[in-house]
Order: structure tokens, then C-alpha cells, then sequence
């Protein structure tokens, strides 16, 4: 038999015991058998939420007098780890599970494999289907769907027949009523205030078993119609002009769209005997138990592109559509969501939409791309969230300090609103040193540039007046693309970026893909291999083994930079022979576009950064071949320290005000002295102020910062006194005192240096 005839046999069965005039109880007892029978395992039982515990309401297979006793809270054992994360586990060995539970009640010691699978109803898990079979085994694909129809089924009851209570169901005992404090993860800094709406009410499935399945097929072609439709006028509309990256990042939504496997899979599940309702939500599942295997945040990104399109399609095909943006927002609104597509964002009012309260969430989400450049703070990773937020209530999102605060008291508004008026403040007198030159008050000239990647970040060249780009990650366009850039759209990129920034430099670095930027269409055997990405087949090296790749980017950079003055910058080198390498890669595309008597760039210069510690041994060899020597401090401390960037507990341990790193950084700058060779830094240290005082008196004069930090930095570079500040840094580097941190501080307030 076909899985889809098997899946029709269990679902006409279900079907006929749903219909039936039994009563509840009498309905899970013959589910447990039907499922039990199907699935051909010696237990089938379900549980369900009471009074917040787990309770065994039906089993086959397990001791009877276990059944309304057994009862495990959410969390405990392996239906509570089911029902907590609301996931599938799917077990050959179940005791081998950290958070197996032996209940002697229900005499389930001979049983060996596991597979259990959440009943949802409302997005929350209400109970729980699970089987167990005395032989050790995996299950199969097909046997984990069966159980997951069949949750669907049950959730279908029990939201007829109330077994659950539904407050509980809807965990609205836990939101409370005092304020309360939710902490995230910036992903869009800012602040904002206003009244929480949630985005979307879970689409309700009323009925998971189809009357008439060829009636449900012309529902889904129906709704696929109506969907691309709607994202065809909404990509045609988007409101950035041509060329941004939402263009791409919609170009991508639109891809999965039209993805061809993604309706033929739903084809299949209403083949199977489901509506088209349950067909859509029985494809999503599956789609959403892949992103959980998936250990890559960039595919995970793109597979919450399908996921929002087969929300999309939900609404549609049932014909509940209405979202908080159809509905139009009547007040500044924090909007909370699960998670967000970018079409979905772009469909609000930019009025109205104040800010995002997100519990999913990633820096390289399209969503935050998208964000970015409608300028909405995005408070990303706010966990357990729907718990505590209830719609209407008052919301003051921080995702600058990364936490947004709930029904907050009147102190505390008054608080934020006096950070709002100083942000504003602050905001006109960094305005004000747009066009100020960044000089010390000794009269040395500071260069600040900005570090770009995206086209959006362009318009900031000009707004906070930096000198240039000191560092456009190039990678950033691979990785908002759904496939590799071809040629013509990395030109595209760089002689927009050329034309943008006009007379100022832009240092282009070479794609830095890798580590902790993985993109899917680039996997090489190698780099999935890579337990420890951070120091693996990465960046140069990665492109140097592809020579197709950095070719074809050197070409694109070249060509764009006609008649124009190029600055090209080589990531992670490790020794001089790669930078050799890298450059010749270049000199070749040079040689060849001569000879086609293309236009050539004015000049080409060609940078490194610092960022493998090895290098600064090798200084006095690599600096001859240079033109520039740029240094990546969020890498370079990460290999000084041995502690990943990434790695959110590490964060805080080591200090940039180290002496380690502080040594290190001077030996770098007397290494460079007197050299023809421009010294600068483009990691995030040089962006804080009390920092970026350190490196001016470790010696650095220029600095490629993040665009907000531009006027800051400005202001903080016109009250400094070079020589005052380097004598002092040089007697704290030759004998550290306990805290350089602490005194640094101490003695630029003294100095009459503000540096918060
Ligand atoms: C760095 O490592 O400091 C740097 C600027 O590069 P990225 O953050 O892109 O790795
Ligand atoms: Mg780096």
C-alpha cells in the first residue's frame, strides 16, 4: 500500500469515530486502537493538559489503572519535553533520553522505541499522542505523519467537545497583570512605544478530514492563485525603488511562491484524505520539524520565508484573513509576532508601526533586513512571550539595551520617555557634526568611515558625514541571495556603491564567507566538515580555493570602477603568500579586461585586515606589498582569547580593555610607523567611545565604524588631547593597573570626556 493509501485508511477510520455519536472519552479510547493497529505498536496512548499536568486520558497497550492517574507536568519526562517544546521525538531507545521518566503504574518497562508528537490547538500544546513498541526502532517518515494527522484530528475534537480547559489551553493564567520585563536580542536598535497588537490569530482548522477530496484540490489552486497574485502586486508596489535588497529578498519570497514541490507535497497530503486546510498545516509541520534540524540560521532564515507563505495561504483557503495590517493600526503599535515575513511587514502602516517584539528572530532574517531600512526597532529571540503580553497593553520596547518592558508603571514610562527626549537630544547634536571635520584639539585630522554591506547603508554616508567606507562586507549581498550573485549583479552593487559615495574612498573587501556567514549554495566538502567554522575553510581561503568566485568578483569590482579609484581588501589573511595570491587573482582580471580595452580603474590599491594573530609576527614582511592594513578587531580578539564571537556566554568574559589585547594593538601600530602604509581598525571596538579613546592613544587615526556611531565618536575625537592621552595610555600598557577599564573611565571624566 502507498503511504498515501495507508494515510487515507487511517484518516476514513478517524473520520467514521469522529462522526459517531460516542461520547469523548469513548472517541480517544478507539483512536488510541485505530492508530495503535495502523501503526502496528503493542502502545498508543494520549495525554491530555488538566489542571496544567499532563494526564494520561487513553492508552492501549499500557496498565488500564494508569489511565486519569498518570500524570507528568509540562517539562517532565518525554511527553513533557513533547508538549513543552511542542516537537516530535521520534526514539529507538527512549530511556537513553536525558528526560525519560519510568512511571511504574503503567508498566511500561518492556518497551524500548518512542515516538510522541504534540497535540496542538492555538499554537499550544494541549496534550500529547504518543507510541511504543517493544523492539528498538526508529520510525518512519510515514508513521510520524499518521501521528501528527492524528493529532490534528484530536485537536479538531477537543476543540468540539472541550476537553481542555480553554484559559489554560490558551495559557492566559500565565500573563499577569503587573508590569513585566522581557529581555531580547537586538536585532534593529532603537527605541520605540506604543500599544502591543498581535500580528496574526493562529488561522482555526475546523475540519481535518475532507468530504470530497477533488473540492479540496480546486480550494488549494484556488488559493495558490489568490496568493501569487497578492505577492506579484506587492513586490510590484514595495516602496524602495528598484535595486535595493528587498528587491532580491522579495525576488527570494516570491521564488517559494512558485515553488513547484512545495504544492505538489500538499497535493499529496489532500490525496491522503485531508482538507485543504490540514493539507497546508500537515506540509508546514513537516517543514518546520526540517528548520529544526537544520543547525544553518541562513537556510533556517529562508525555510520562515515558506512558513509565512503557507500562513499566507491558510488565511486564504479559509478565508480568515485578517491580520492586524488588513485590520489597519489606530495607534502607534509595538507589533508581536512570532516570527515575520518580509511581505508580511511591509504590508503595515509605517505610520502607525512603531517597533517589533519578535519570539523568533535573526540578525541575517529578511525580516531584519527589511526592518533596517524602514528604520523599526526589532527586538528579537523574547521567549515566552504570548505568556505574558496581552493585546492592547502598553509596551515600551529598548533594543538598544535589549528588552522591551510590559504594561510598564508610570515611573518607568516617565524614565523612557526622558531617554527618548536625550536620544533625540543627542541625536540633533550628532546632526550638527555632520559636516564638522573630526579634528583632535591638538589638530590631528581622524578619519571615520563607516563599515556598509547593504545598499540601505549608503544613504548614511552622507547623512552622518563619514570620510568614506572603510569596510563593505561584500558577503552581505551573497547573503541575502538566495543563489550566488552572478557577475552582473555584483557589478550592479559596486558601481552604485562607487556612484553613491562619489569623491570618498569605499574599501571593498573581498566576500568573507564562512564561519558564522555560512551560505547554503556555497558549501564546499570541506566546510561542512568544519567543526569549528570560525577557523576553518573561511574567507580567503575558501575564495582562494574557488577561484571562480573571487575571479569573478574581481572582474565585477574592476569593471565597476572605471576610471574611478579602487580599494580592494583581502579578509583573514594568515600568511603574505595569500595575500600574493589573492592579488594576483586580480592583477589576471586586470590583464584581461586590458586587453578587451575596457576602461580600467584609475588607481587599485590593495589593503589586508589583521585579524589572525600570526600575521602581526610577519608584519615587516606583508607591509611592503601593501598599500593599507586594516584591523578586525571582532575576529582578532576572538582568536587572541580563544573565546568564539558568537558565542553569547563568552561575551562578556574577556575585555577589548584588556592589557592582552591593548599590547597587542600597539605592537601593531609601532609595527607600522613610519611605513607607507594607512593604518586603520573596522571592528566593532573602534565604534564604543571609551574604546575608541584607547586606540587613539594606542596610535589609530582612522576608523571604520557602524554608521549611528559616526557622530559619537566625532564629538569624542574634538575633545581629545593626543599627547596628554598617549603618555597616559603608555605608562597604563607598561605597568597595567587592576582595571584599565575602570581607570580609563575615571580619567576621561577628569578629562572632561563624556564616554557613556
Ligand atoms: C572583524 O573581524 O573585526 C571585521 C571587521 O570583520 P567581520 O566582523 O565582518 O568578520
Ligand atoms: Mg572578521
Amino acid at each position: 500500500m502507498t503511504a498515501a493509501a495507508s494515510a487515507r485508511q487511517i484518516l476514513t477510520q478517524l473520520h467514521e469515530v469522529m462522526a459517531s455519536r460516542m461520547h469523548a472519552q469513548g472517541k480517544l479510547d478507539k483512536v488510541v486502537e485505530i492508530v495503535g493497529e495502523s501503526l502496528d505498536s503493542e502502545v498508543c496512548s494520549i495525554y491530555l493538559l488538566r489542571e496544567g499536568m499532563l494526564e494520561l486520558f487513553a492508552t492501549r497497550g499500557l496498565n488500564a489503572s494508569a489511565v486519569h492517574v498518570t500524570r507528568m507536568a509540562i517539562g517532565e519526562g518525554l511527553t513533557g519535553v513533547i508538549a513543552d517544546q511542542i516537537e516530535t521525538l521520534n526514539l529507538a531507545e527512549a530511556k537513553a533520553h536525558p528526560d525519560f521518566q519510568y512511571r511504574p503504574e503503567t508498566g511500561e518497562e518492556k518497551y524500548h522505541s518512542f515516538a510522541g508528537v504534540p497535540i496542538v490547538y492555538r499554537e499550544r500544546a494541549v496534550g500529547v499522542l504518543c507510541v511504543q513498541h517493544v523492539e528498538p526502532r526508529r520510525y518512519e517518515e510515514v508513521e510520524i505523519e499518521a501521528l501528527q494527522t492524528t493529532a490534528m484530528v484530536l485537536s479538531e475534537l477537543i476543540a468540539h467537545a472541550e476537553l481542555v480547559d480553554e484559559e489554560e489551553a490558551l495559557g492566559l493564567n500565565s500573563a499577569r497583570s503587573g508590569p513585566q520585563t522581557i529581555e531580547g536580542l537586538p536585532l534593529v536598535k532603537g527605541l520605540a512605544s506604543g500599544i502591543a497588537v498581535f500580528h496574526q490569530p493562529r488561522v482555526t482548522i475546523t475540519q481535518v478530514v475532507a468530504d470530497d477530496t477533488e473540492a479540496e484540490r480546486q480550494r488549494v489552486y484556488r488559493a495558490f492563485d489568490k496568493m501569487r497574485e497578492g505577492i506579484d502586486s506587492m513586490t510590484s508596489q514595495a516602496e524602495f525603488g528598484v535595486g535595493g535588497e528587498h528587491e532580491e529578498v522579495l525576488e527570494t519570497y516570491k521564488m517559494f511562491a512558485y515553488d513547484e514541490g512545495w504544492s505538489r507535497r500538499i497535493n499529496e497530503a489532500i490525496d491522503s484524505g485531508l482538507t485543504a486546510e490540514a493539507a497546508i498545516e500537515r506540509v508546514q509541520q513537516r517543514t518546520r520539524m526540517r528548520m529544526r534540524e537544520i543547525d544553518d540560521p541562513l537556510l533556517a532564515d529562508r525555510m520562515h520565508d515558506l512558513e509565512d507563505l503557507s500562513n499566507r495561504l491558510l488565511r486564504i483557503v479559509s478565508g480568515q484573513l485578517g491580520t492586524a495590517a488588513t485590520q489597519g493600526l489606530r495607534r502607534d503599535t509595538i507589533l508581536i509576532a512570532k516570527n515575520l515575513g518580509p511581505a508580511e511587514l511591509l504590508e503595515y502602516d509605517r505610520r502607525r508601526l512603531k517597533g517589533v517584539i519578535l519570539e523568533e528572530g535573526s540578525l541575517t532574517a529578511h525580516v531584519v533586513i527589511v526592518a533596517r531600512a524602514m528604520g523599526i526597532p526589532v527586538l528579537g529571540r523574547a521567549r515566552g512571550l504570548r505568556g505574558l503580553v496581552r493585546e492592547g497593553d502598553e509596551v515600551l520596547v529598548d533594543a538598544d539595551l535589549g528588552n522591551a518592558i510590559i504594561r510598564p508603571a508610570q515611573t518607568t514610562l516617565d524614565a523612557f520617555d526622558t531617554r527618548f527626549a536625550k536620544s533625540r537630544e543627542r541625536q540633533a547634536i550628532y546632526a550638527e557634526l555632520r559636516d564638522v571635520e573630526p579634528f583632535t584639539r591638538c589638530g590631528t585630522r581622524i578619519q571615520v568611515m563607516i563599515n556598509a554591506g547593504l545598499r540601505d547603508d549608503l544613504s548614511s554616508l552622507n547623512l552622518v558625514g563619514a570620510d568614506g567606507i572603510g569596510l563593505f562586507r561584500t558577503e552581505f549581498q551573497f547573503l541575502v541571495s538566495a543563489t550566488l550573485p552572478s557577475r552582473e549583479k555584483q557589478f550592479r552593487l559596486y558601481r552604485d556603491v562607487l556612484d553613491a559615495a562619489g569623491e570618498k574612498p569605499v574599501i571593498f573587501r573581498t566576500v568573507d564567507i564562512g564561519g558564522d556567514k555560512a551560505v547554503p549554495y556555497l558549501r564546499s566538502g570541506e566546510a561542512e566538515n568544519d567543526d569549528n567554522p570560525a577557523m576553518g575553510w573561511r574567507a580567503l581561503r575558501l575564495a582562494l580555493e574557488r577561484e571562480g568566485l573571487l575571479k569573478v568578483q574581481a572582474r565585477a569590482l574592476l569593471e565597476a570602477a572605471a576610471g574611478k579609484a579602487l580599494y580592494v581588501m583581502f579578509p583573514m589573511v594568515s600568511e603574505p603568500w595569500e595575500f600574493d595570491a589573492a592579488k594576483s587573482v586580480f592583477e589576471a582580471q586586470l590583464k584581461y579586461i586590458k586587453a578587451q580595452k575596457k576602461v580600467l580603474p584609475e588607481s587599485i590599491r590593495y589593503g589586508a585586515m589583521l585579524e589572525v594573530p600570526a600575521l602581526a609576527e610577519v608584519l615587516d614582511l606583508l607591509i611592503p606589498k601593501l598599500s593599507f592594513l586594516s584591523v578586525g578587531t571582532n575576529d582578532l580578539t576572538q582568536f587572541l582569547f580563544a573565546a568564539d564571537r558568537a558565542n553569547p556566554k563568552l561575551a562578556e568574559r574577556y575585555d577589548w580593555l584588556s592589557p592582552a589585547i591593548l599590547r597587542f594593538l600597539k605592537r601593531i601600530t609601532l609595527a607600522t610607523e613610519g611605513a607607507p602604509v594607512d593604518l586603520g581598525i573596522c571592528g566593532e571596538m573602534g565604534g564604543r567611545r571609551l574604546e575608541a579613546l584607547a586606540l587613539l592613544g594606542l596610535g589609530f587615526r582612522r576608523f571604520s565604524i557602524t554608521p549611528v556611531s559616526v557622530g559619537p565618536i566625532k564629538e569624542l575625537v574634538r575633545k581629545v588631547d593626543l599627547e596628554v592621552l598617549t603618555n597616559q595610555m603608555n605608562g597604563w600598557l607598561s605597568q597595567p593597573p587592576p582595571d584599565i577599564r575602570a581607570a580609563l573611565q575615571h580619567w576621561a571624566e577628569g578629562s572632561g570626556i563624556e564616554v557613556d
